[in-house]
């Protein structure tokens, strides 16, 4: 225990609590470290000190430009410290050194942008029906609580701390099993910033224990989640018992589309990226292929060349593209839904088992695998397999097409390729997704709200909202 990473409650670095998660190396299988995982105990105590923190009068009274300030203090050191929030990463989860510094740089960004955004959000005079003036103001929850996977942990920290902070709410952020450290570094430099202790508590811990102690916590006002759909269920059922209010970001089976007109180029490329990037372990991965008859072939052999042109290596090894998964058991579980699409008569074109490099025998590599032949009822084709894994599915026209990518519990994302605007604005409008790219794939930005419809996730993060989420609205009325 004594040589395990510590956690952050309020400015006490704790690592006694009596439980350890072991990270390993997804890319090599070597034990990373030890981290000291929270208990129930370290979450009561959590919540205690994040409430205090939360109604200190110096934090209720700080200005918005000058938690503006904070915030922008905590962006400037994770700029500072990209590389080695992106080293943390890159040895926690394996993505390629590439896709991990890019992350550190944009929830530097993420913590710029909600600087800015809180301070020059305005609050609104609302029509007066009568001889008084009526405005509505927005008020923090008091403690929100943010709890993330693993797949992008950097991000969709920022992506949750810093509106939460701006709002003005104390945070105790529970990230993954997998990914520890980037928080515990981000609840460093929350500190060194000058952000009050208190204000961001870091509790790695298992959802089971840690995750679920902290959603029944009565002193916990607002959940903030992302994660799978089955955990977003069961914390929005023990919210459903408090009756606090929840944002959930969850799982997709995202239809990536391309007409017969389309650039099919660039369709290819993008449609290759849009799966494999990550190793395919991205919400928005457009895991199902929707090809238009006519050019089905072409497009299935374009993106089976990509694919086995793609440059698999150990994430840090200079140029390399496709790391493993981030752990053993998922591999597993990702070769265990290839094998069963194959005995169900699916046609694997490409890929379906591990690269043959002796240097990645130790890892939890999957080597990018397309599969057609199957029917978008397929179970393979409906379940979410957050793996470097493409469906490839024929379409007729625009009805069929329709059809058959809103026949999915999911709704997170769609991509559209095509030369006619009007038919790109049509499909864009009928699918049931909360995002759809037309003539691109996966392009994100800090500024524009971001979620998922019907199992997909309840809410909208970033954009100005994604402040508000984090808020309640308050009305008064001046006789
Ligand atoms: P997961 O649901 O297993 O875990 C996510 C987090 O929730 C972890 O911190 C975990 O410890 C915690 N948790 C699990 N059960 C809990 C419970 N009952 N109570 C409280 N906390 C609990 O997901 P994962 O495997 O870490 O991540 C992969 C999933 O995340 C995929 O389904 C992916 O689509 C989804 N995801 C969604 C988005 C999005 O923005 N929609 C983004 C990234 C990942």
């Amino acid at each position: 225990m004594a040589d395990a990473k510590p956690m952050l409650i309020g400015d006490e670095w704790i690592n006694d609590s009596g439980a350890v998660l072991k990270s390993t190396n997804p890319a090599t299988g070597a034990t990373n470290y030890e981290v000291c995982a929270a208990t129930r105990a370290e979450v009561n105590r959590a919540v205690d000190t994040a409430r205090q923190a939360a109604s200190a009068s110096t934090w209720q009274g700080m200005l918005p430009h000058q938690r503006a300030r904070l915030l922008s203090g905590v962006a400037e050191l994770i700029e500072a410290r990209a590389d080695e929030f992106a080293s943390l990463q890159m040895r926690e989860n394996g993505k390629v050194w590439r896709e991990c510094r890019a992350q550190a740089l944009s929830a530097s960004a993420i913590f710029r942008y909600y600087a800015a955004v809180c301070e020059t959000i305005t609050e609104s005079l609302t029509p007066s029906r009568g001889n008084y003036v009526s405005m509505t103001v927005h008020e923090p929850y008091g403690v929100v609580a943010a709890i993330t996977p693993w797949n992008s942990p950097l991000t969709m920290e920022a992506q949750k701390v810093a509106p939460a902070i701006a709002a003005g709410n104390a945070v105790i952020l529970k990230p993954s099993e997998i990914t520890s450290s980037p928080a515990l570094e981000l609840g460093r430099a929350a500190l060194e910033a000058g952000l009050p202790p208190g204000i961001l508590n870091v509790l790695p811990g298992s959802g089971a224990v840690a995750g679920d102690a902290l959603v029944r916590h009565p002193g916990v006002q607002f959940v903030s989640f992302t994660g799978g759909t089955e955990s977003g269920r069961r914390i929005a059922a023990a919210a459903a018992e408090k009756l606090m209010p929840v944002a959930l970001e969850l799982g997709g089976k995202s239809p990536h589309v391309v007409f017969a007109d389309a650039d099919i180029d660039a369709a290819v490329a993008a449609v290759s990226d849009g799966i494999f990037e990550g190793s395919g372990q991205s919400c928005v991965a457009g895991s199902r292929l929707f090809v238009q008859r006519s050019v089905h072939d072409r497009v299935l052999a374009g993106i089976v060349e990509r694919a086995k042109a793609l440059r698999i290596d150990l994430p840090d090894a200079p140029g390399a593209q496709f790391g493993p998964l981030a752990s053993f058991p998922h591999r597993d579980r990702v070769a265990a839904i290839v094998d069963k699409a194959k005995a169900e008569g699916g046609d694997v074109v490409t890929g379906g088992g591990r690269p043959p490099f002796e240097k990645l025998s130790g890892g939890a590599y999957y080597l990018p695998t397309v599969i057609a032949g199957l029917a978008n009822t397929a179970g393979i084709c409906q379940q979410e397999i957050f793996g470097p894994v493409l469906c490839v599915l024929p379409f007729d026209d625009e009805d069929d097409l329709l059809q058959q990518a809103n026949d999915s519990v999911y709704g997170l994302a769609a991509g559209i390729w095509t030369a006619d605007y009007r038919c790109a604005w049509r499909v864009a409008r009928k699918l049931e997704a909360g995002t759809v790219w037309v003539n691109t794939y996966k392009q994100l930005s800090i500024s524009t709200p971001f979620g998922g419809f019907k199992q997909s996730g309840i809410g909208r993060e970033k954009g100005t909202g994604g402040l508000r989420l984090y808020q309640q609205e308050k009305s008064l009325y001046f006789g």
